[in-house]
């Protein structure tokens, strides 16, 4: 596992490019990020975002956003508004240059004939299973195609009928021309395009034939002028047919770099998975605040610069590794620190009665919104005789060292005064603890003791007059073991968390939360940051948790602060 060291602004892309530029090669840079519209994009997404809009804004280049529509099966425009949606709210804007691989079909299939022309492609009548076996394997040549010395004439006749849907699904196939006998099973004549009778989501019935990944992909970087095109390790064997293919057809190639994809523990990152998490009802949907999406990440109140610094502090290498999830914690609390407003709220609430405090009265004490930034301003937070503390934060019996409240002891009401508990109330036939009645000491508000007496422990507390009633989801990791796919003898969705979200509907929360809007963030004091729900409902708010506080206990409860 890597704990990755604060980025030092470089990488060797930069390095790589950087020579580009003063050699003369590109007088600008051209990015892209090339979502294949089958899915919500993660926060492995992120990272290629990050890289490649960030190079584009670092060089005043610009980066395309390339929808890599080539799969009518498994595509839709859902997705690709999602997508959209996502990328703006990381915060990188593509402008005009909005493309998709699909536009590129009629140019792809000149390119196809062209091949055809120079005799480095074939139509070839083999089925799937054939050609997987004529392959070969790592250690055994291929062997050739019976169809491989087909002649131009006939391979352009049969790619033509084969686009006027002459033949069935999987009949036939278009292969490059290569060389059946290369260490790189890549270069072992690859699929070029496969007959697909399927609607595409733009481009309805007008095709029947689909490009493949490696053709549609690289010819569509050059097509686009695209000056380095960026993806993960995983096609560095794909980079000679890359290169192959821009050669064979002389049109403009680009270079492509591989870097080290993202991985992160408890959690998985396919879409493939993450579409059966969702379909299967295993989540509630691609935005859950448990999934790795950037939309569920987003409801989950995830800052979106908390993602951009974690993409910048795990860097950008050669070598896969597995990021711990607390890394990206630690971004978000870092973030939620400096940016959200605390407020108190009770997420399982005790009655606490105060006996000496005149009933009916109540005032207004004025606190701070946030302890190191004076900006962010007070509010009027109400006490009165009737409050609502942490259950966990009363204990009837107390262990050693346990500083809150118990009976007979003192602890501090936060911003407010000094309470004692008197006595215990509880239901005479269950013995649940129902209430405690507590005296408080008029010489303590506003955290002033003006005796000098030591209390060690501060807790939150809401007045309950006028408090608002909640619902808090408190959220976990979505699997309980670090690398849910390593077995791979067993499925991954064995390794769900069955914890992973815990609903509390009995929150009560300070007043002025009652209006929060949807998606803002707040710290709850000693508890952690937590955020209103995209599907929050009026007077009966929804927070998610977003994160919990770093050692909150050891650093709240030890002392006043
Ligand atoms: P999956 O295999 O889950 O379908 P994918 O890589 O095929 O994911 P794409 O939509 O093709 O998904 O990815 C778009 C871009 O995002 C690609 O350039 C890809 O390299 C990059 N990308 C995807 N996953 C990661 C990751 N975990 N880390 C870094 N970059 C990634
Ligand atoms: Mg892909």
């Amino acid at each position: 596992m890597t704990i990755p060291a604060p980025s030092a602004g470089t990488n060797f892309i930069r390095t790589l490019i950087d020579q580009d530029l003063a050699s003369g090669k590109h007088q600008a840079i051209i990015t892209r990020f090339p979502p294949e519209p089958n899915g919500y994009l993660h926060i492995g997404h992120a990272k290629s975002l990050c890289l490649n809009f960030g190079l584009a804004l670092h060089y005043g280049g610009c980066c395309h956003l390339r929808f890599d529509d080539t799969n009518p099966v498994k595509e839709e425009q859902e997705y690709i508004d999602a997508i959209k949606a996502d990328v703006r709210w990381l915060g990188f804007d593509w402008g005009t240059h909005e493309y998709y691989a699909s536009d590129y079909f009629e140019k792809l299939y000149g390119f196809a004939e062209r091949l055809i022309e120079k005799g480095l492609a074939y139509v070839c009548d083999l089925s799937a299973d054939q050609i997987r076996e004529y392959r070969g394997t790592l250690t055994e040549p291929g062997r050739e195609s019976p169809y491989r010395n087909r002649t131009v004439a006939e391979n352009l006749d049969l790619l033509r009928r084969m686009r006027a849907g002459e033949f069935a699904d999987g009949s036939r196939v278009l292969r490059a021309r290569i060389d059946m006998t290369s260490p790189n099973l890549n270069l072992r004549d690859p699929v070029l395009y496969r007959i697909l009778h399927a609607t595409h989501h733009r481009t309805g019935d007008a095709w029947c034939l689909y490009p493949m990944y490696d053709f549609a992909h690289g010819q569509s970087d050059s097509i686009e002028g695209i000056t380095h095109s960026i993806c993960t390790l995983e096609f560095e064997a794909h980079r000679p047919l890359y290169d192959w293919l821009c050669d064979a057809l002389a049109i403009y190639h680009p270079q492509q770099i591989e870097f080290a994809r993202l991985n992160l523990t408890y959690t998985v990152m396919s879409k493939r998975r993450l579409l059966e998490l969702v379909n299967e009802g295993r989540v509630a949907g691609w935005d859950d605040p448990r999934m790795p999406t950037l939309s569920g990440m987003r409801r989950r109140g995830y800052p979106a610069a908390a993602i951009r610094t974690f993409c910048d502090r795990i860097g950008v290498g050669k070598s896969d590794s597995v990021i711990d999830m607390s890394v990206l914690e630690d971004c978000v609390r870092e973030e939620l620190d400096r940016t959200a407003p605390r407020a108190m709220g009770v997420l399982r609430p005790l009655k606490v009665v105060i006996t000496n405090y005149p009933a009916g009265e109540a005032e207004q004490l004025t606190v701070p919104n946030h302890p190191k930034e004076p900006a962010f301003g007070t509010r009027m937070l109400p006490f009165g005789s009737e409050l609502y503390i942490e259950r966990d934060d009363f204990m009837e019996n107390p262990p050693g060292k346990y500083f809150r409240l118990a009976p007979g002891r003192e602890v501090r009401l936060r911003y407010a005064y000094i309470i004692r508990c008197d006595e215990v109330i509880k239901d005479p036939a269950s013995g649940e603890i129902k209430e405690l009645r507590c005296s408080y000491d008029p010489a303590t508000g506003g955290g002033e003791t003006p005796d000098g007496r030591k209390v060690k422990g501060i807790i939150h507390w809401v007045a309950a007059a006028n408090a608002v009633p909640a619902e808090i989801r408190l959220y976990d990791r979505l699997f309980s073991v670090a690398n849910p796919t390593a077995d791979k003898a067993s499925d991954y969705r064995g390794t769900l968390n069955p914890e992973s979200l815990e609903i509390l509907g009995e929150a009560l929360l300070e007043p002025t939360l009652a209006a929060a809007a949807p998606g803002s963030c707040f710290q709850f004091e000693r508890l952690g940051y937590f955020c209103v729900d995209a599907g929050t409902a009026p007077g009966r708010p929804r927070f998610n948790r977003t994160v919990t506080l770093r050692d909150s206990w050891a650093k709240m409860v030890g002392a006043e602060s």
